[in-house]
Formats: structure tokens, sequence, C-alpha cells
């Protein structure tokens, strides 16, 4: 067996080249057990429940609907926990492993807190457990019809277009989607991301870093652990009291040192290709600039919501929906997860978002006979 280097996938070694030099017999026996052409077979495209997104909270939801009797479909834009997938690469979830549990499958991990990998394996076993029908790389662009008739059109990788037809919609969509943004001149370049990956690339370079919350105080240290030169910019005169107690000394003591510089009530005015411009309470700073982590949040797609006649109340843009059952305003059509919250996206995490699955369920159960 060979080892691949790149994905420590076992390869198997080449087979043997045919030849005119091969017997005959031989050259019978490699036709014989030549795998045979394999026809796709006919897709499902009409169900019970359709899930829009294959996050914790969708997971939840199929399991729940599942367990009642009622066919479902996941249709999911990028691969399965597609946001978990793109959190910082050597990120540890705050959370204990049982607070992230779905379908009362147990999530064990060698150390106190799982990290991204240990959840990705963990959510990968439980929709293989329970054999989801989670169609990744599906991306869902219209929601049309009424209780009971709702057709739906997801565009593939290749953007071929796929019709479903659904008696209820899930809408578990997430947040992680669509960044804040700073409305500052030069936030477009390439130079500037809201999301952090790891920090290798980093190395060496001068970064700022936007924020004074976790991601924002994660990405700094791990920066600098990693031999980044870090400026860390906050509009508040500290950082969010919501900063985990382990981190928020962390960060304050390599502001104290001057290991990492600070610059609080402050705010960015201006980003160039070599530089930044910061608004300090003693007068705007220009400081020599490579990177920027515009590490201000995120918030859920809004108009997608609209699209589908969702109302969002007030400020907050929570959709409109009963508390219960989290049904919409739209009948047929319930809202999970982080969205539930709005803009308020710190309210719910897969800690209680995943419970949201049981609300559903039990209301799916009253309303369509399995
Ligand atoms: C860095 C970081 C660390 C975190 N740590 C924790 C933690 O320790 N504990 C905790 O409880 N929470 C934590 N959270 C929050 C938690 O990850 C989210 O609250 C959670 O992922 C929300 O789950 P969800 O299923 O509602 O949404 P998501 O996990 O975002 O899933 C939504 C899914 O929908 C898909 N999607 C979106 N639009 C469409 C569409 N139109 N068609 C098809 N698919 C679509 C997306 O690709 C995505 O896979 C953390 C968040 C971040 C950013």
């Amino acid at each position: 067996m060979l080892e691949s280097s790149v994905s420590g996938t076992r390869l198997e070694p080449l087979a043997p080249q045919l030849t005119p030099l091969m017997p005959e017999f031989l050259a019978d026996i490699e036709l014989e057990t030549a795998p045979k052409a394999k026809t796709l077979a006919e897709r499902e495209m009409r169900t019970d429940v359709l899930i829009i997104g294959a996050g914790p909270t969708g997971l939840a939801c199929a399991i729940e609907a599942q367990k009642i009797g009622l066919k479902v479909i996941v249709l999911e834009k990028g691969c399965l926990v597609n946001s978990l997938f793109h959190y910082p690469a050597n990120m540890v979830f705050f959370t204990t492993p049982e607070l992230l549990e779905i379908g009362d499958i147990p999530f064990t991990t060698a150390q106190q807190k799982p990290t991204r990998e240990e959840a990705l394996e963990y959510y990968r076993k439980v929709a293989e457990h329970y054999a989801l029908d989670v169609r990744q790389y599906e991306w869902v662009k219209t929601v049309v019809g009424e209780d009971g008739d709702f057709s739906i059109t997801a565009t593939d990788r290749a953007g071929r277009p796929h019709d479903y037809h659904t008696k209820k919609v899930i809408v578990a969509t997430g947040y992680y989607d669509l960044s804040n943004k700073l409305g500052i001149p030069g936030e477009e370049l390439p130079k500037v991301s809201h999301y952090y990956g790891e920090p290798h690339p980093y190395y060496d370079t001068d970064v700022l870093v936007i924020g004074g919350k976790n991601s924002a105080a994660i990405a700094a240290l791990d920066l600098w652990r990693h031999g980044a030169r870090v400026t860390l910019v906050h509009r508040e005169a500290q950082l969010h009291h919501h900063v985990k107690y382990w981190i928020k000394p962390d960060l304050e003591n390599r502001i104290k040192s001057g290991e990492i510089e600070a610059y609080f009530n402050s705010w960015v005015q201006e980003i160039g290709v070599d530089h930044v411009v910061i608004n300090t309470p003693r007068g705007p700073v220009r400081l020599k600039n490579d990177f920027v982590l515009a590490m201000i949040g995120y918030h859920p797609d809004y108009d997608f919501l609209r699209s589908m006649g969702i109302e969002l109340s007030g400020q907050q843009n929570r959709p409109v929906c009963d508390p219960v059952s989290l049904e919409s305003n739209v009948k047929g059509i319930y809202v999970a997860g982080v969205i539930v919250a709005g803009s308020r996206t710190n309210e719910i995490f897969i800690e209680n978002g995943r419970f949201h699955g049981k609300q559903i369920a039990a209301d799916l159960k009253l309303k369509l006979k399995p």
C-alpha cells in the first residue's frame, strides 16, 4: 500500500498494464473483473420535509423529522457542516462536547473541549449513522408555493438547476456566509478578509485585527504566537465582556507588555495598499500594514428569508415565527438555528439551536401524518 502525501489516504498500487506478452487467459480474467459502468440511480425529488442548510441545526432537524417517520431531504450549498469547515483551522470549541451533541449520539473527546477537526468527524458520523439524505453542493435559490406544496430550485456546482417538491420547508441557513462590513475606503482590497483561517501566511507581516470579541481576540493571539506583528483596533474602551475567561487575560497581558499593540476607542478610517489610518482619541495614526482581518461578525441572509415571504421584525431582523413551533409567518415554512435570533447572533449557538429540531418535529407530527 502507498500513502498519499497530500491527503493521507491509502492508495492501492497501480494495476499492472496488460501487454501483448501477457498470456491470453490472464487477459480474459482481467477483462471479466474490470468494474462495470454504473448507472446513476434516479434521485427522489419529492419529499415531506426539505431542509435548507446542513449545519448542526439542519442535521438535528433532519434527524428529528426522520424519527417521526417523515421523508427528509437536506440541501446544502457547501459541504456537510460547511460553516464549521470554514472556521479557523486550529480552533478549539468554547463548548464541551456533550453540548454539541445531536440525535442522542455521544460526542467524546480526549481533551475537555473539541477541536474543529473532531467536530467535523462527529457530524459526519452522525449523518452516516442516521443515513441522512444530505445533498451537498446544492444551493437553494428559490422557494415558492404554499403549505403542503412548495417548489424549490437549487443549483449544483455546475450551475445546473434541480427542482424539488416538498410539503414543508425548514430554513437553517446560519449566518457565517455574510460578513458585517466596515463601510470604509479600501475594504474591497484583496489584503482585507473577514475570515481568519490559519496563522502561517501572516508570518513576519504587519497585521491589523479589527474587533474586540472572541474571534478578534483569538486571531490576534494566534497570529502573534506565529510570528506576525499584530495591532488590534476596537471601537470600545476595552475587550468585550463576552471574551472567554481563558482568552481575555492572555490578550490583555500581551497588550500590557507591548507585544501586541492595541488602540481602544478607535476605528479604522481608511485602508490603503501598504498602510491603514486609524482614528484614535489622540488623533489619526497611520500605520504600515500588509493585511487586515476585520473580525466584526456576520449576519443571516435577510434577503433570502424575505424572498420566501418571511417577515423580519424591527431593528434586529428576527424572523417572525411562533416561539414554540418555530413556524414562520408563512405557513409550512419553519426557521431554525442561529437565524432565529436575527442580528443577535450571540443568542443562539449550537448549544441551544440543536433543540430546534425537536420543537419543529413536534409540530410536524401534528400537521403531517407520517
Ligand atoms: C469561530 C466560531 C466559533 C464558534 N464556537 C462555538 C462553540 O464553541 N459553541 C457553540 O455552541 N457555538 C459556537 N459557534 C457558533 C456556532 O457555530 C453557530 O451558532 C452554529 O454553526 C449555527 O448553526 P446553524 O446550523 O444554525 O448554522 P450553520 O452552522 O451556519 O449552518 C448553516 C448551513 O446552511 C448552508 N446554507 C446557507 N444558505 C444556503 C442555501 N441557500 N442553500 C443551501 N445551503 C445553505 C451553509 O452553507 C451552512 O452549512 C462558533 C462560531 C464561530 C464563528
